[in-house]
């Protein structure tokens, strides 16, 4: 009978962990939560929470789930409930990690490999003009407005959300002149336009003719203020040809600690 229990948690547990990250822990980790799970019953909730834990720890470069449990276990054991002073201590330990000043090795975190992203042009319905994603009746708003012109970016900020929603592709709009082109603006109200929703706005430079197309848009609305957000140094285009006036190249600047650490192929 205890076989047969521990054989249909076996099966939760396979069926559970599909829907966490378990799947992208390491065999060791995996050895070790699998380990607990099945000692302690692990419902979901507990079982995402501690494959969470694990693949925080590994990318904060602390020391392992099974290390850390290894120094408390005698302890937690001899005092009982262990489930619940697992949970307890692990949630403790997680956040004094998460409240603790941020430190990087002295050569620096190592890079991730570049992704080497396709490019494609594809046409579509979508809107390309959009609010900024920030604005919300919860924010004091700039009423800055953004383009939609290319999805993903290839700058790898570890903390940037872009890379996980375009897999390995690049993809640029083909109708993007035939859109800026329809834009309906109205001709006395001023509009300040970012053109990097979902990219960076320089990395690409003119591909697909891209820098044409926007610094067209700017020529023809000279009540935009149009603006180039990057982290790259890619200003060839611009120092080659005449820019619009109302065009504006911004950089978005980090410490250099976190450029070095974080944002690993943006301009040095
Ligand atoms: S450059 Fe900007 S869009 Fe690109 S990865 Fe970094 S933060 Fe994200």
């Amino acid at each position: 009978m205890a076989n047969r229990t521990a054989i249909d948690y076996r099966a939760k547990f396979d069926r559970y962990s599909e829907d966490t990250c378990f799947p992208r822990l390491g065999e060791e980790e995996q050895l070790f939560i699998r380990g607990m799970a099945e000692a302690h019953r692990f419902t979901f909730q507990e079982l995402r929470q501690v494959s969470e834990a694990a693949l925080d720890l590994r990318m904060w470069k602390e020391a392992s789930l099974g290390i850390w449990w290894e120094r408390q276990e005698s302890d937690v054991e001899a005092r009982g409930r262990t489930k619940e002073r697992f949970f307890q201590r692990l949630d403790d330990r997680m956040a004094a990690l998460r409240a603790s000043a941020k430190s990087y090795p002295e050569e620096g975190m190592r890079r991730p490999e570049s992704a080497s992203l396709k490019p494609v042009t594809m046409s579509s319905e979508r809107d390309i003009l959009g609010m900024c994603p920030v604005a919300s009746e919860e924010t004091v708003c700039c009423n800055l407005r953004t383009i939609d012109a290319v999805q993903n970016c290839g700058m790898g900020c570890s903390y940037c959300t872009i890379q996980t929603f375009y897999g390995d592709r690049v993809t640029f709009d083909a109708d993007l002149p035939a859109k800026l082109a329809a834009m309906e603006l109205e001709p006395d109200r001023f509009y300040h336009i970012g053109t990097g929703q979902s990219s960076d706005s320089l990395m690409w430079g003119n591909q697909h003719g891209l820098l044409d197309s926007l610094c067209d848009f700017a020529r023809a609305h000279p009540n935009i203020l149009l603006e180039f957000k990057t982290k790259s140094a890619n200003v060839a285009y611009f120092l080659r040809g005449s820019p619009p006036a109302n065009i504006v190249l911004s950089w978005s600047l980090n410490t250099p600690a976190i450029i070095r650490n974080e944002e690993h192929f943006t301009a040095d």
